[in-house]
């Protein structure tokens, strides 16, 4: 018998004698690649060993040969919303100085807009990396005509891959949505609910419960609608709190529907936040529960508060979401190492609020004197007399000017909490797009179109290197797993 040593060596020489001898990498930009893989089943597929990225566009298009067995247990995680700046921001204030993704060993670089339009909503970027078409914002898991497409996670499914979803936001909201229902408006969240239910996704973990409940109950769904009862005669354990989402796990039930919050989980500084599950251990859980049977699982992450905290500018819980993100990737980072059959793939769908780090900006005074402004706007009132004192009592060391305290008072209410993030964020030293409605507008405003991060880990991520478009991850995702996709 061969060492396994040495089967290691005669695969790295196979991929490298591939990799020599396919021609140049097509340019990803031109237009989408159209994949020719052999059948399922029938190809051979990269090593986990592979030591350089292969270009997709070679591989998809069957002029390398993959060579190893498919990853059989596959996770998307997205930061919504996240930037580079995002992950500059938090490595300078986290005291390790070293985030999870900073140890991933294949980093790509991606494209992602709509069919119309330069800048993503989390709607059409979820469509593009769940079913490979590019879509329009607002709409979820349909193309640019309108038209349903498969998602991958339902085509995996009918291949008898356990498949789940976990979410800090609302199960029902965009980015969850894109990957099990299909629907021309994002809004339409109790439809996207009923949807999401007949996936027979197997674990679906989030907040967003009043999405679920009856009027009757002061939910979204028609009167008599009890799509929780619905979800239990399905064979779903329905969760509603931690103790309920242990137990599940510790009987290992087969199928899990668990709705930790009326809507999104709270924010960090929420004192709310201690009492449910936060995002990893939702993550967690999703792993032991998906991680059972011969054929491998395929799960999507989302750590979804990064966006709605950088929309209203607030630095602090912007940290502290960082580092719930961080927490929930060494979770699936640790699981992802201990396996051979295991990958990884961590992406953004678009940046939010336009964070900039300036010269200014100072992390031991930042860590000294930051606070939640969205919670710090919800205890002051903008038109109080006293708003100066209030302000300079809350966030000690930091001094406002009459000038300050027009700009916090001129608009409109819902607004206060980003104008104070705003104007707090530029004593620390960081820039954020104006008030919201002052660029773009529609489900992208707020929303920014730079070019995004993909960092991979795990079995085939040499797949996952280079320049893609948002499009093509779940055509790389299918390749590793041994598919052809869309
Ligand atoms: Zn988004």
């Amino acid at each position: 018998m061969k060492t396994l040593a040495e089967s290691r060596r005669m695969l790295l020489i196979a991929v490298l004698i591939l990799v020599a001898g396919v021609a140049a990498a097509q340019d990803p930009l031109v237009a989408p690649v159209t994949p020719t893989l052999p059948p399922p089943g029938s190809a051979d597929f990269l090593t986990p060993l592979t030591p350089e990225p292969i270009p997709i566009d070679q591989a998809l298009e069957g002029r390398v040969r993959i060579v190893g067995k498919p990853a059989r247990k596959v996770i998307l995680f997205i930061c919504d919303g996240m930037a580079a700046s995002a992950l500059t921001f938090a490595r300078a204030l986290v005291p390790e100085r070293r985030l999870e993704l900073d140890r991933f060993p294949v980093v790509g670089r991606v494209i992602g807009k709509p069919v119309a339009g330069e800048v993503n909503d989390s709607a059409a970027a979820g469509s593009a990396l769940s079913t490979g078409f590019p879509g329009r914002n607002g709409q979820v898991a349909l193309d640019d005509q309108g038209e349903p497409r498969r998602t991958l996670f339902e085509e995996v499914r009918q291949r008898g891959f356990r498949v789940g979803l976990v979410s800090d936001t609302r199960l029902s909201h965009a980015t969850p949505a894109a990957f099990g229902a299909h629907v021309p408006d994002r809004a339409d969240e109790a439809e996207i609910a009923r949807q999401l239910l007949q996936s027979g996704f197997d674990v679906m973990l989030s907040g967003g419960l009043q999405v679920f409940l009856p009027a009757e109950e002061g939910g979204r769904q028609p009167r008599g609608r009890r799509l929780l009862d619905e979800a239990a005669a399905a064979g779903y354990t329905v969760a509603r709190t931690r103790d309920d989402l242990v137990a599940a796990a510790s009987r290992n039930a087969a199928r899990v529907l668990g709705l930790f919050a009326p809507s999104f989980l709270p924010y960090r500084h929420d004192p709310a936040s201690r009492d449910g599950p936060g995002l990893p251990e939702l993550t967690a859980a999703a792993l032991t529960l998906l991680d059972r049977g011969p054929n491998g699982f395929l799960l999507m992450v989302e750590a979804g508060l990064i966006d709605p905290v950088l929309h209203q500018s607030d630095p602090a819980e912007l940290l502290a979401q960082m580092q719930e993100m961080d927490k929930a990737l060494r979770v699936v980072a640790d699981f992802t190492r201990g396996r051979t059959d295991a990958l990884v793939v961590v992406v953004s769908d678009h940046g939010t609020g336009g964070l900039q780090i300036t010269g200014a900006f100072a992390p031991d005074r930042f860590l000294a004197l930051a606070t939640s402004t969205i919670g710090l706007a919800a205890r002051l009132d903008p038109a109080d007399p006293k708003l100066g004192d209030r302000l300079s009592q809350a966030v000690p060391g930091l001094t406002f000017t009459e000038a300050d305290l027009a700009f916090l008072r001129d608009g409109e209410a819902k607004t206060f909490p980003h104008r104070l993030g705003d104007l707090v964020g530029r004593r620390l030293g960081l820039a954020f797009l104006p008030v919201k409605g002052e660029y773009g507008h529609g489900d992208a405003d707020g929303h920014t179109g730079e070019d995004l991060f993909l960092h991979a880990l795990g079995c085939h991520q040499g797949l996952f290197g280079g320049v893609t478009r948002q499009t093509d991850i779940p055509r790389r995702l299918a390749a590793a797993m041994g598919l052809r996709f869309p």
